[in-house]
């Protein structure tokens, strides 16, 4: 046998770890997770019954075109239906626009380091990847631009960025969409959408109706609460949906997670609450950050990056021993920091507890 020569010596994507396995490996009766920016605070109180109807229906399958949720998705946020495509997770979308726009001889403009997965399927695809450095965190767009050539197919812009934070702005993503060659593909993932607060962090929607080579990702699985359902989806012009469906499998997303995406969508009072605690949770974050000396990018997500100055893994395997599983940046291309997302205000305290006590066994080495 021979497997395709991109999946040679591929790492599979490492995963978190899980409470269940953190709880047995150290004997811990309370453990928190803030390492993969899910919601603190669950997904809304409505979610729950809706799904339990669901139920007594689960020998059919689901509803392959999404219909019910497609058209609250749209009336939501004011596209037609027309131009939604949903996917397993917005993990899955990134799948399905790189196995309709990449293969060998084609290339790939990313941010780095940026969300793994682009780069990720790209490589299954056999594209060449062209990775642009941050700049202080941020994505360098003219750099960006520089990469693009005739066989550029996808540039990708995580606004805002996994794992720093930190966002571009409206005034820098109109003049780089501007100069963007009309046949490539300006992805812009907004995973974090709900959570951008800042005055000048872009509304993109009416940007496609202005670019027809734009798309826009958006999903359930962070401010909604509903990661463990997987439901994601793309926007941009009913011409890119239309090409790209074909390569979405049938029924790919459950008939659970539709119903259960649809009623989340329609409590908005529980997302901006969510948001307001973010925010405050944030915060306490810089607050502390800033009393203590430590480097750290703004963020205008649910997560933070924070240099400590010391090997990533070192301050990841401090706090895991202590029930609190974050990020370490050894791993996301920053081996002095760890990311961390914003949990409830309890929660964020005991994470300040353990830093401190860190930081002062860290001054007697
Ligand atoms: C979490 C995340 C996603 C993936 O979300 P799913 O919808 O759960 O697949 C996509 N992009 C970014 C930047 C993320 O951080």
């Amino acid at each position: 046998m021979k497997i395709k020569n991109q999946l040679q010596g591929l790492p599979p994507y490492q995963p978190g770890k899980s409470l269940e396995e953190v709880k047995r490996q150290y004997g811990l009766t309370n453990v928190i997770k803030l390492a993969s920016n899910e919601n603190p605070y669950g997904c809304s109180p409505a979610v729950k019954k809706a799904i339990t109807a669901e139920l007594d229906r689960l020998a059919l399958y689901p509803d392959g075109y999404a219909r019910i949720l497609r058209e609250k998705v749209a009336q939501h946020i004011g596209v037609k239906e027309t131009q939604l495509i949903f996917g397993n997770g917005s993990d899955e979308v990134v799948q399905i626009i790189c196995r309709a726009f990449l293969s060998a001889g084609t290339n790939t403009v990313m941010a780095a380091p940026t969300f793994p997965q682009y780069r990720h399927n790209a490589v299954i695809e056999g594209a060449d990847i062209r990775e642009i450095p941050l700049v202080e965190g941020r994505h360098d767009l003219p750099k960006m631009l520089e990469a693009i050539d005739e066989q550029t197919r996808i540039v990708w812009v995580c606004n805002p960025n996994n794992p720093t934070g930190t966002y571009v702005n409206e005034t820098e993503l109109s003049e780089f969409l501007r100069k963007v060659p009309k046949h490539v593909l300006v992805v812009l993932d907004e995973a974090y959408y709900e959570y951008a607060t800042a005055d000048d962090y872009p509304q993109t929607v009416p940007l496609l109706f202005e670019y027809d080579n734009l798309m826009i990702l958006r999903t359930f699985s962070k401010a909604y609460g509903l990661a463990g359902l997987r439901v994601g989806y793309g926007i941009a012009s009913e011409a890119i949906i239309q090409q790209i469906e074909p390569a979405r499998e049938p029924f790919n997303t459950s008939s659970v997670a539709q119903v259960a995406a649809a009623v989340a969508l329609s409590d908005q009072a529980f997302i901006k609450q969510c948001v307001a605690k973010n925010k405050q949770g944030l915060a306490a974050f810089y607050r502390f950050c800033e009393e203590n000396g430590l480097r750290y990018y703004p963020s205008e997500a649910n997560f933070i990056l924070i240099d400590f100055g010391i090997e990533g893994n070192q301050v990841f395997q401090y706090l895991l021993e202590r029930g609190i599983i974050v990020r370490s940046g050894n791993a996301l291309g920053f081996p002095t920091s760890v990311r961390i997302t914003v949990g409830t205000e309890e929660q964020n305290e005991q994470v300040f507890a353990a830093l401190t006590q860190l930081l002062k066994e860290k001054q007697f080495v």
